[in-house]
Order: C-alpha cells, then structure tokens, then sequence
C-alpha cells in the first residue's frame, strides 16, 4: 500500500514535469543592465530609481546601480571605481560629472568595441567632452557651436548638416509640453509606436553639436522661436553604432516625471532592450499617444 501511493506519487511529479515542458515556453534570459550615476546637474537621486524600476517592472531586465564618488571625495575614491562591464548586456548612464578614470574609459571603449550596449539619457550626452571615442559614441553632445557639427530634419524629411561655427550651440528654452515625432520608422525600437503624440513637459535640447557619424535618428521634436527654439526640427532620440557595440540615445526625460511619462518610458524600454540585444520584444503599451497630452 505504501509502495503504491509512493509510485502514484512519483508518476505525478514525473507527469507534472513533463506537461510544465510542454506547456511553458522558456522565459527569455534577463537582461543585466547597470545603471551608472552619481554626479549630474540633474536630480538622479530621484530619476535613477524610477528608471532601475519601470526596467524592473517590464520583466526584461536584472539592475544594478554604481554610484560614482562625488566631486567632493579624495581622489582616491575613484581607484575602487571600476566597474566590469563585461557583465552586463547594457551600461545606462544617468552621469554628468568628472571625467572618468583613463582605465575605466578604455574599458568601456573595448567593451563597445566587443559588442555591449550603451544608454545616454538626457544629461548623460553633456559629460566628457574631452573624451574623443565618447564623442563617438554619443554622436551629439551638449557642446558649444565650435566642437562639432548638428544635424536637424528640415520639413522635407531630410538630414541637414550645418558645420561647426555655424548656427547655435547647445542649448534649451523653457520647459513645455512637446510634440515627439517618429523619423525612422524601420528601427525595431519604433516599430509599434504612434507616428506623434505629445510628450510631458520637458527641455527640448537644440543645437546639439559632434561628430555625429552613422547617426540614424529614430525621433524629433520642433522647437519654436516662441519656446526659445530656432524653428528647427532637432533630434530627441536616435541610435549608433560603436565597433560591434549599439548605443541609444534618449535626451527627453529632464526630471522623474518626465522619463516616466508613457512614450519616453516606452523608449527607455525598448532602446535599452535593444542596445543589449539588437531586437525589441518589449511591446509599446496602450497608453502611449493615447491620452494625447501631457499629464
Ligand atoms: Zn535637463
């Protein structure tokens, strides 16, 4: 009698396993993404938690975050800053401070050049303008008008170049509730997002000047003279390769609201999934474009 309820038992769990194979696909390997703050001239204290969650939230992704020494620490508190790359699928940086250590640039450097992924979210692409391969990188930054190159849309649809010394550097003018336009609309991070919808309240960066060599510029917003703009549509979101290595740049999201409003969120998720894997399964949520406004 024993025996025979512990085989009946033995051929549940065997069968209970058996249709779990069956029936459940393999979840997708998590993401590890490390998100990289600690000095800014925005409130990362309070951006990098909302974003560590909704990349959380999605199910996609495992993070950890490194926060750097501030500008007040000894020098010798950047020796212990070294973070392995090599560990994670993605680097996301909520970072503009201090140039990092020479070791730890030229291993981010290999480390693209290798195949990783990089997140520049908005302030990110002010830092390190004396690092040349970051230039590269990030394709624009938050420079003068003598660094480098800006690149617009005009109304045709097509990329305008204008060089160095001509037209405005960076800048933004008050912050308002914009319009986000998608440009290309074949980048798998795009594909299911509204043509347009209206984004939170936020800085509309112009005037963004670098290299800005194999951009594809994935959305842009128009900023008018009357929001001190220069009548210009200007990049807010585009994509670039780095060796092997994919980076996605974000500049919308200026504070904890607006990086968590429904189309900047749905950015974050898919351009962060996307530059650690080259695909996006993430699916753009009902709510982005939907409400038609800021909230
Ligand atoms: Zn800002």
């Amino acid at each position: 009698m024993r025996m025979t309820t512990c085989s009946w038992l033995v051929a549940a769990v065997v069968l209970g396993v058996v249709a779990a194979g069956v029936s459940s696909a393999p979840a997708p390997e998590k993401i590890n993404v490390l998100i990289i703050d600690g000095q800014n001239n925005h409130n990362w204290k309070a951006t990098t938690p909302v974003i560590k969650e909704m990349l959380v939230a999605s199910g996609r992704f495992n993070v950890d975050v490194l926060t750097s020494p501030s500008n007040k620490d000894p020098k010798e508190a950047w020796d212990k800053f070294r973070p392995d790359f090599s560990k994670y699928g993605v680097v996301f940086s909520n970072y503009n401070g201090q140039p990092w250590p020479d070791e730890v640039q030229k291993a981010l450097e290999k480390y693209m050049g290798d195949g990783g992924g990089l997140v520049i979210y908005h302030a990110a692409n002010n830092a390190f303008a004396q690092w040349e391969a970051w230039n590269k990188m990030i394709g624009l930054g938050w420079r003068d008008n003598k660094f480098g190159d800006r690149i617009t849309v005009d109304d045709s649809g097509k990329v305008v170049r204008t060089p160095k010394g001509e037209g405005p550097g960076a800048g933004h003018g008050p912050q308002w509730p914009y319009e986000v336009k998608v440009f290309d609309k074949s980048s798998p991070i795009m594909a299911g997002m509204p043509e347009k919808w209206t984004h939170a309240a936020d800085e509309l960066y112009q005037g963004q000047r670098g290299p800005a060599q194999d951009m594809t510029i994935l959305a842009t917003a128009f900023a008018p003279k009357t929001k001190g703009g220069n009548d210009a549509n200007e990049p807010m979101v585009w994509t670039i390769p780095f060796g092997k290595g994919r980076v996605f740049v974000n500049l919308l999201g200026h504070d904890e609201k607006s990086v968590a409003h429904p189309g900047c969120k749905a950015l974050m998720l898919r351009g962060t999934e996307w530059a650690a894997a080259g695909k996006v399964t993430i699916p753009v949520p009902a709510d982005v474009g939907a409400a038609g406004g800021a909230k």
